[in-house]
């Protein structure tokens, strides 16, 4: 009976420290709080496919030599964030008039995309959603991605300040999120897989939807020096 007891106590013990050692980059859980509002900002992040796809396996035929969405996320100044919130859950036909567009900016790289869509709102859009707030429902919260991202055109904001894709070509990681700051006011935060630019948060204003200086973001410090930012022939 007492080592059941112990048993019992070790796995506590260790789901218990699993859960405080977890980052914004554990991608299948969030932090316990899933109260919908309850967040300070919100990353728009940006993922680039061939940065991606060069380290892990994508799914073929979804080229575009551009930053794409991966999502929109709640966050907070200390790191936590809200995640699986209540309310409705996602509904496909509540986005029908935006397929298309999603289709194109919103794309999953290694599932079928209305798949990355479901967990993406399962996960993050529920706890963005507030009644009276810039995003209300569902279709309030896609709209609101693409709208972001046709504002904040990652790809031409850096050929703009000179930063290309290319197989040769190394940029110091300052002289990027200073670009983007420079485009578009507001520090972003970025991260990278073997010295390649893989992801571009930038941090939005959860009132005004619009852009801000980001904060030490976790798990968005993984670039450093000259990285690269690959072209289209890197694809596993
Ligand atoms: P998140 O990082 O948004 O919290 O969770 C990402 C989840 O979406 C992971 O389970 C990942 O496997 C899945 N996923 C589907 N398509 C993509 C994609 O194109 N990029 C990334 N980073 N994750 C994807």
């Amino acid at each position: 009976m007492n080592k059941l007891i112990i048993l019992i106590l070790s796995v506590l013990l260790i789901v218990l420290s699993v859960n405080s050692n977890e980052t914004r980059w554990d991608s299948s859980s969030g932090s316990s709080d899933t109260t919908p509002g309850d967040f300070d900002y919100y990353l728009f992040v940006q993922q680039w496919i061939y940065s991606y796809c060069s380290e892990s396996k994508c799914i073929e035929n979804k080229e575009r030599e551009a930053f794409t969405i991966h999502g929109l996320w709640p966050n907070d100044r200390n790191n936590s964030y809200p995640a699986f919130c209540t309310g409705p859950s996602f509904d496909l036909g509540e986005i029908s008039d935006l397929e298309d567009q999603l289709n194109v900016d919103w794309i999953s790289l290694t599932e079928d995309n209305d798949l990355f869509w479901t967990s993406e709102y399962k996960k993050h859009g529920t706890c963005a959603v507030v009644a009276g707030s810039p995003i209300s429902n569902e279709h309030d919260y896609f709209v609101a991605g693409l709208k972001l991202y046709t504002q904040h055109n990652l790809t031409s904001a850096l050929i703009s300040e000179n930063i290309y894709p290319s197989d040769q070509d190394t940029y110091e990681s300052d002289s990027i999120s200073s670009a983007i700051n420079s485009q578009f006011g507001g520090q972003p935060v970025m991260q990278c897989d073997n010295n390649k630019l893989s992801t571009i948060a930038l941090c939005i204003d959860k009132k005004t939807l619009s852009i801000m200086d980001c904060p030490e973001v976790d798990g968005f410090d993984t670039c450093s020096g000259k990285v690269s930012i690959p072209s289209s022939s890197n694809r596993l």
